[in-house]
């Protein structure tokens, strides 16, 4: 199978060529369709698999085929929670290297860091937000962040999240977004806690194992 076959656009296929991407990984190629689809997923996959390409690409293709919906510019329609600075910060590079070739904007949000820079990036108003789970709600409680218009949420690496006890600040991350969005789970493993944030929080996952 081919990027082509995933049914995605002429500027995500020449980015990811440009990466030197020649084809889909496993998780990739079962992933993708399900997320243009719009269907929660529910991914047990290891890092090094390609997980992050596997909802950053069609997560971004959904915006850029979406992009003159009225109103909707600017804010923040995809939501990528990480539990670490450093794999938010990959996550970041990555998206920004797919979406080389589209104007969608993509920026990342933190702990242990100078707050003032992240308020003066979220006031400019951005498509895709990566963040930690503390900082963000630190920024929403500051008004810096509005999640009445995500359309998409990723819960990466769930199974490390909940056991750095970031479990009570993903349901309220959750329940500040609205009720339609998509949501997609991805784990190394799938424990039973992360089965019962699963069961709590995704509509009728399709389940995908690599
Ligand atoms: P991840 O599992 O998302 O951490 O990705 C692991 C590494 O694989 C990263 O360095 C990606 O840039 C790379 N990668 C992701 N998808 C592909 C692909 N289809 N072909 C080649 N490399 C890839």
């Amino acid at each position: 199978m081919s990027f082509k076959d995933l049914q995605l656009n002429k500027p995500i296929l020449r980015a990811v060529a440009e990466a030197g991407y020649d084809n889909p990984t496993l998780v990739q190629e079962k992933t993708i369709p399900f997320v243009l689809n719009k269907k929660d997923v529910i991914v047990s996959a290891q890092t090094g698999t390609g997980k992050t390409a596997a909802f950053a690409l069609p997560i971004l293709q959904l915006l850029f085929d979406n992009q003159d919906a009225p109103k909707k510019g600017k804010k923040i329609k995809a939501l990528i929670i990480s539990p670490t600075r450093e794999l938010a910060v990959q996550i970041e590079e990555n998206f920004k290297t797919y979406s080389t070739y589209t104007n969608l904007r993509t920026s990342v949000i933190y702990g242990g860091t100078s707050i003032e820079p992240q308020k003066d990036i979220l006031k400019k108003g951005i498509d895709i937000l990566i963040a930690t789970p503390g900082r963000l709600l630190d920024l929403h409680k500051q008004d810096f962040v509005n999640l009445d218009y995500v359309e998409t949420l990723v819960l990466d690496e769930a199974d490390l999240m909940l056991d750095m006890g970031f479990i009570d600040d993903v349901k309220k991350i959750e329940r500040l977004c609205t009720k339609e969005k998509q949501v997609l789970l991805f784990s190394a493993t799938i424990p039973y806690k992360v089965e019962q944030l699963a069961n709590t929080i995704l509509t009728n996952p399709e389940r995908i194992e690599v």
